[in-house]
């Protein structure tokens, strides 16, 4: 996945060897990192969890969540399989990813704040951007049925693959 050398503002500004304000952007209770913003905050659990649900998987118990962790559940999850729903999962992780990083740099450099619910509507919304008037069609399964009915996405959906024993 693409974000393992992700670095957020807090940090980097630290690297730098200024002072900066240690705290959280979106809690404003624990020390900013990395892992912290993307995986650890309540804030981004909050939105993880959503997206998850919204693709058909919800997680387990939150003492488990740790970078290794997370972004290994996600490759054995998003990253093998060629399907359009694969797709659509790799799409949720990098959006999360990507919003969740703007979120932090408007609160950090235009002290301008988002809920939750607000930075899922862009996610939601750029996702079907994303995939809105492209000639879509998958495997007809209860599954692909109940995400793409999930997200509102038009779809073309075709008999699953007959396969013959020889
Ligand atoms: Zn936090």
């Amino acid at each position: 996945m693409p974000c393992m050398s992700i670095e957020f503002v807090k940090s980097r500004i630290r690297d730098w060897g200024i002072e900066v304000d240690p705290l959280c952007s979106f809690c404003r209770t624990s020390v900013e990192d990395d892992f912290h913003l993307i995986f650890g905050c309540c804030f981004s659990q909050f939105v993880w969890r959503y997206m998850l649900r919204c693709i058909g998987f919800t997680r387990g118990a939150l003492r488990d969540w740790d970078w290794d962790f997370e972004t290994s559940w996600c490759i054995n999850h998003f990253q093998q399989g060629d399907s359009l729903a694969h797709s659509i999962y790799r799409l949720v992780f990098n959006a999360c990813i990507y919003h969740l990083w703007y979120e932090c740099n408007k609160r950090v450099f235009n002290s301008t704040f988002s809920t939750e619910m607000q930075v899922i509507s862009r996610i939601t919304q750029d996702i079907r951007l994303k995939l809105a008037g492209q000639n879509l069609w998958t495997e007809d399964s209860n599954k692909n049925r109940q995400l793409f009915n999930r997200w509102g996405i038009n779809i073309d959906f075709l008999p699953p693959h007959v396969r013959t024993c020889t």
